[in-house]
């Protein structure tokens, strides 16, 4: 393996700045030294818009929203001593991971503006205000406030469309995210009125020149195949759309996990693994 090919653009949560994950940014960082990373992107999920957007294990420890600001002020203010420290060894993209609950707009670029990241990760995470992929519960509960699988799945890539528009994110986030806790997804993305939309947002993707997160967390948990998945991933290769891997790392056990795999995959596929460098596209 070609360790100058190594690369992940979206991960690096770490347990200092997001309460469910684990270790210190700095520990990560150097896990990817060590693994011969020569260039990494650091997306730590964004503080919430108010109150109501609290993570679960974020409200049991009666974190406000206040308190997790201050922390994302923290974290760029490491993140960016970091890069200076390591520069010499690693190349490190700073970055955040987005959101899509109501009032999301107005809330991603004031940060933006405010810590000027390298680039962001469009991700969507919400549906109606509620976070489907915490758990299998929230999950459920979704799909029954949507009333079945295929109106989620259809909510859920209306969503994007809006956000991919309005963000213009340089990494499209966990593309096919929806299917997190669904054993029929193969299935399901190939519907009609579902598959209809898949295209609608890649054909966005490619007008604006983004790439698509080779997302490898689902493989870090036991499971077959990335997101996005291989029928998706077909469609990408066709369309011409760049696909850049993931490892969505939320520990230093996870940081660089499974990128070597990915890059095969994309190789087999017909890729191009000259990997392109992030920009901030808002
Ligand atoms: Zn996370
Ligand atoms: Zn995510």
């Amino acid at each position: 393996m070609d360790t100058n090919k190594l690369i992940s653009l979206h991960g690096g949560h770490s347990g200092q700045y997001c309460n469910h994950a684990r270790d210190l940014l700095e520990d990560i960082i150097q896990k990817y030294i060590e693994l011969g990373f020569t260039k990494i992107g650091i997306t730590e999920h964004v503080p919430p818009v108010s109150d109501q957007f609290l993570y679960p294990d974020e409200k049991k420890l009666n974190l406000t929203t206040a308190d997790l600001h201050k922390r994302f002020e923290d974290y760029f203010k490491n993140l960016k001593n970091l890069k200076k420290k390591y520069i010499s060894k690693i190349i490190i993209f700073t970055g955040m991971e987005t959101e899509t609950y109501t009032g999301y707009v107005d809330h991603i670029k004031k940060l933006i503006s405010k810590f000027k990241p390298n680039y962001i990760v469009g991700s969507v995470h919400h549906i109606d205000d509620i976070c489907f992929d915490y758990s299998k519960e929230e999950y459920d509960r979704v799909v029954s406030m949507c009333g079945s699988y295929e109106a989620m799945y259809e909510k859920y890539f209306d969503l994007q469309y809006d956000m991919i528009k309005a963000l213009k994110p340089f990494i499209v986030g966990h593309f096919d995210l929806i299917r997190i806790y669904d054993k029929d997804y193969k299935k399901r993305l190939l519907l009609p009125q579902i598959n209809q939309k898949i295209q609608r947002n890649l054909t966005l993707v490619k007008s604006l020149n983004l790439v698509m997160d080779f997302n490898l967390r689902p493989l870090a948990r036991g499971e077959k195949e990335p997101y996005i998945t291989g029928s998706i991933l077909k469609t990408v290769k066709k369309m011409g759309i760049r696909v850049v891997p993931g490892d969505d790392s939320h520990g230093v056990t996870e940081a660089g996990l499974h990128v070597d795999k990915a890059i095969e995959i994309l190789k087999t596929a017909g890729f191009e693994t000259q990997w392109p460098d992030p920009m901030l596209l808002t």
